[in-house]
């Protein structure tokens, strides 16, 4: 029995302008690679009856829905510092919205063929970036940041042609609180088109911020998010890869998982995406950026509001608080992660530590998870640090055992390749638990399992 979702599709409600309905393109011979059991029932969604095989049809956009009209979103974006007035969904359809328990969410399939924005791309996505997005994002759910999920992964049964070479084509379905970006509020600010950009500013806020109570308050709590965000990033050492504008997810979650990935050995500078040569997009950049990606945000507000020169003193009044805020979350994230409480002695402390591991090129996550070892490599920052009293219970249940390492995932990935899903479902399980220790996935890769860089995720 095919699944039954009970779509209710309120972006659809918005102008014709936001978005092209359109259909999947066909696939050859769908499979089923995975789907998310609890995050299906969490939606309220009733699989009991469903085959993997009817999973595969509609996780492959080759059976649509009756109920479902399908459609791509329009957006536009700051891709490293540069705009482009049009990007849009260019191999992604939402096959619609539900009213989930929790609250209002997309179900979006990434990889499904060609739309109206796909500009020279193909539509569509092999099983790597497919695999590497659903591993990703679940160990950031299981880690409790905010982020879009996986609910299912499909190959395709077509090759697609890529720099490396012929590679099996793969479906991605996402949920996520919505896909409404930074760079969505851009495309109609480019166009000065004030009267979209009022129903978008309606619209966010009925749906996310209902609390707002006008543009400004908007701005204010999607930059409390975003700081919130990404001080939580910067706990687990992730480094997103590509904080380009129309990846800034205005709901506050982590959105699009291309070139990232959790740092092995901990420097400050560290860069994955093989075209960030600026290192824009560096691990310690991720606050500063943020507060750039928000300023493109408040001048595409600043259109819609009735006195210009008030806004634009106005918005940036709320923007120049965003360094303290995010200073702020930066504590908040790191204290538990000593063990100690919030305080400017803390802060120091953290960053000392960080300071000692750069120069040693210490394990972020290693170092962290098992704080009493620095009693030999760090010696004075370990004699401190028992001097302030930290409450070891606290550290040990706030720095995880496990991400999901870069080597880890391209070894799954070169598996899956081949048609080994294995490694790719066993690593999955692990990060589920990822406060659990797991000797397969705690160690930083050997020199010849280093993966320097991960390619652009299409
Ligand atoms: P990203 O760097 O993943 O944020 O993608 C930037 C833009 O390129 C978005 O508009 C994507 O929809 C589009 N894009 C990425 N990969 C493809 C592809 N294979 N085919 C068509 N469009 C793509
Ligand atoms: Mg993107
Ligand atoms: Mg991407």
């Amino acid at each position: 029995m095919p699944i039954n979702i009970p779509f209710d599709t309120t972006y659809l409600t918005l102008p014709a302008r936001f978005h092209s309905k359109l259909n999947a393109t066909p696939v050859s011979a769908p499979t089923l690679i995975a789907f998310n059991h609890a995050l299906a029932a969490e939606l309220g969604l009733d699989t009991s009856d469903m085959s993997d095989e009817d999973a595969a049809n509609l996780f492959s956009g080759n059976n649509i829905p009756a109920n479902a009209t399908p459609f791509a979103q329009v957006y536009a974006g700051h891709q490293f510092g540069g705009f482009s007035p049009q990007l849009g969904d260019g191999r992604a359809l939402h096959l619609g919205e539900i009213a989930a328990p929790s609250g209002r969410v997309d179900i979006q399939l990434k990889g499904s063929g060609p739309t109206p924005y796909s500009r020279n791309g193909d539509g569509r996505a092999w099983v790597g970036p497919v695999l590497r997005e659903y591993l990703m994002s679940c160990a950031m759910h299981a880690l409790d940041i905010p982020t879009t999920q996986a609910l299912a992964a499909v190959t395709t049964g077509d090759f697609i042609g890529r720099e490396q070479g012929r590679l099996p084509g793969a479906i991605l379905t996402r949920t996520a609180a919505s896909h409404i970006r930074v760079g969505t509020f851009q495309y109609f600010a480019a166009q000065r088109d004030v009267e979209a950009l009022e129903k978008l500013t309606a619209y966010t806020i009925n749906r996310h911020y209902p609390d707002a109570n006008d543009p400004l308050q908007l701005f204010e709590m999607v930059m409390q998010k975003h700081a919130t965000l990404v001080a939580k990033w910067m706990s687990v050492g992730f480094i997103h890869g590509v904080m380009n504008t129309d990846n800034v997810a205005i709901a506050g979650e982590t959105i699009d998982y291309g070139p990232c990935a959790f740092m092995d050995s901990y420097h400050p500078d560290t860069v994955f995406s093989s075209i960030d040569r600026q290192g824009r997009y560096a691990y310690s950049n991720q606050g500063p950026i943020t507060h750039w990606n928000l300023a493109q945000f408040a001048t595409s507000l600043v259109q819609i509001m009735p006195d210009t020169d008030q806004a634009i003193e106005d918005f940036t009044a709320r923007l120049n608080q965003f360094p303290s805020l995010f200073d702020a979350e930066w504590a908040k994230a790191f204290a538990p992660k000593l063990g100690l409480p919030q305080n400017d002695a803390t802060t120091a402390l953290a960053k000392e530590l960080l300071a000692q591991m750069a120069n040693a090129g210490a394990d972020f996550t290693n170092t962290f998870n098992a704080l009493d070892e620095t009693a030999t490599t760090f010696p004075d920052w370990y004699a401190t640090w028992r001097a302030a009293d930290p409450d070891d219970a606290l550290w040990r249940k706030t720095n995880p055992a496990i991400i999901p390492r870069t080597h880890k995932i391209e070894q799954a990935i070169v598996a899956a390749t081949s048609g080994d899903f294995e490694p790719f479902h066993a690593m999955l399980a692990a990060l589920h638990d990822p406060f659990t220790p797991n000797a397969d996935y705690a160690h930083p890769p050997e020199e010849a399992e280093k993966v320097h860089q991960t390619f652009c995720g299409t």
